[in-house]
């Protein structure tokens, strides 16, 4: 077999190479502690790293996590020059692309597997096209999950339906073992088609090395973990959603290096669990992305003002730790998780909004926006999931704000109109004396919203509905 020339473009042909691995990467954008490229660099004598920019993709995602989306292959391409290679971007449908460039190399293709519906459509008809093309059938690994679905069950031999089990069951489990290292493959140099220019990439430290740095900043504070993970106004969390989500960290290297030794490294751990287990719920129940999983709370009415929901949206609800978190998503793609749970308790049970417009939202924005997670997650605010939330517990907004964000640090921050506010004011100025908004240059109705719901009048509400769709009135 002819090695390619590392400084030409090459393109070989099913006959001349007959051992080349076509890594198709998707949610792994890493080469160490990743099986896939791993074992396809140790079986094949030749190596071609591919992404497909599917731009039905791409252009459903927000402005943030496509920056993220180009920084981390542009890192992930800065690696494969190490190793004398360069990935290869192809943009179009991989349904299309994948059998054509395996054809183009005469090349087996490997790829982690991915739990969403549309991920599991989309390699199934992959598959179907390398079959119907001669192709040889491709080699799947999984390499984005602590364990794979089907590993973690109950005595049963079922997954459990609710969660601390699970844990249980999770911690104890043997890891199944990945390939590791990196094999000695030459590494295919054709780049393929430029990245899509993002604003802001050039800016956003992509790729595993990065993402690197960021773990080992992690692990200063993770010891603090469990007493700072709820405060939005501190980084007391990991920050590694996004690494995670697009597989410039390992989720098992995550665990080993968190280990065990502390009350804060064991409740980081917990959380990737938590990961896991949406991950296999998902994998097991495609439909709980459209459906309730508990199917009795799709008949809740919801009122779904498009008014309401475009105020929230925006972060102009007048209920100040909502708008804060629903800015904070807005400006930067992230939301801390704690906020999170307060602005989806907000949408789904003070406006009784369909707890899917929240999901779709998020998606939209969020830069580690994952079906499973947010599906999983949104499932757990509404309480139509798998222990969930129970339906009758409504979050507080103005109580979770002193609570979580005593100082309003969080709030002042990312809703300056109220920065000015001293005191109580800043969680509820709907209810501060008037000298004090005055004093704090706010002016409800005019520089900042009144609420736009009475919440004990919304709580009331959304129990009557709830309980109503759940046949208890
Ligand atoms: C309504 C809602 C929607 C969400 N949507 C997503 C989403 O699309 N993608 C996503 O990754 N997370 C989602 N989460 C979970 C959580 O909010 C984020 O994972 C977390 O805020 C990310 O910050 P971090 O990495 O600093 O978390 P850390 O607290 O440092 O946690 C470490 C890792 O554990 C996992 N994790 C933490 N909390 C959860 C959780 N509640 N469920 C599942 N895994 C968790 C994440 O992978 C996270 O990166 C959602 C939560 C809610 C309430």
């Amino acid at each position: 077999m002819t090695a390619p020339d590392p400084a030409r473009p090459t393109t070989l042909h099913s006959e001349d190479h007959v051992d080349h691995a076509l890594v198709w990467f998707r949610r792994d954008l890493r080469l160490l502690e990743n099986p896939t490229w791993s074992a396809a660099t140790s079986t094949a004598s030749t190596a071609t790293a591919l992404f497909v920019l599917d731009p039905a993709l791409f252009e459903a995602a927000g402005h943030f996590r496509q920056q993220a989306l180009v920084a981390h292959l542009d890192g992930l391409d800065r690696m494969l020059r190490e190793y004398g290679g360069r990935l290869r971007i192809e943009h179009g449908d991989p349904v299309q692309v994948v059998p054509r460039v395996a054809a183009e190399l005469g090349a087996t293709v490997h790829w982690n597997i991915d739990t969403t519906p549309y991920a599991t459509r989309r390699d199934a008809a992959v598959t179907s096209a390398l079959a119907a093309a001669g192709a040889a059938e491709p080699v799947t690994h999984w390499g984005t999950l602590v364990h794979e679905p089907g590993r973690v069950l109950t005595g049963k031999g079922t997954l459990s339906k609710v969660f601390t089990p699970f844990a249980k069951v999770w911690d104890r489990t043997d890891l199944r073992p990945w390939a590791e290292g990196i094999g000695a493959a030459e590494i295919a140099s054709e780049p393929g088609e430029p990245l899509p220019d993002v604003a802001g990439a050039d800016d956003f430290p992509g790729g595993e090395v990065a993402a690197r740095a960021r773990v080992g900043d992690f692990l200063d504070r993770i010891d603090d973990y469990l007493d700072q993970r709820d405060l939005p106004a501190i980084d007391g969390t990991s920050l590694l959603s996004g690494d995670l989500r697009f597989g410039t960290v390992s989720p098992r290297e995550l665990m080993h290096v968190a280990g065990d030794t502390t009350d804060g490294r064991r409740g980081f751990v917990r959380q990737l669990a938590w990961r896991d287990w949406y991950a296999h719920l998902l994998w097991q129940n495609p439909g709980m992305v459209r459906a309730a999983i508990k199917p009795d709370y799709d008949k809740v009415l919801w009122r779904n003002d498009p008014d309401e929901y475009e105020a929230w949206k925006r972060g102009r609800t007048g209920y100040p730790i909502v708008d804060a978190g629903m800015r904070q998503l807005w400006k930067t793609g992230f939301m801390h998780n704690r906020v999170r749970m307060i602005v989806g308790s907000f949408l789904v049970k003070d406006l009784l909004i369909d707890w899917r417009w929240g999901e779709r939202w998020f998606r939209h924005l969020l830069v580690d926006a994952d079906v499973s997670q947010n599906v999983g997650n949104w499932q757990w605010v509404a309480g139509c999931g798998t222990d969930a939330a129970p339906y009758f517990r409504v979050f507080n907004p103005w109580t979770q704000s002193r609570k979580f964000d005593p100082r309003g640090e969080y709030i002042r921050h990312w809703v300056p109109e109220l920065a000015e506010l001293t005191g109580d004011a800043v969680h509820e100025p709907a209810k501060a004396a008037p000298l004090d908004l005055a004093a704090g240059g706010v002016t409800l109705g005019d520089t900042y919203p009144h609420p736009i719901v009475d919440h004990a009048f919304a709580r009331d509400r959304v129990l009557t509905a709830y309980k109503t769709a759940l046949g208890k009135i």
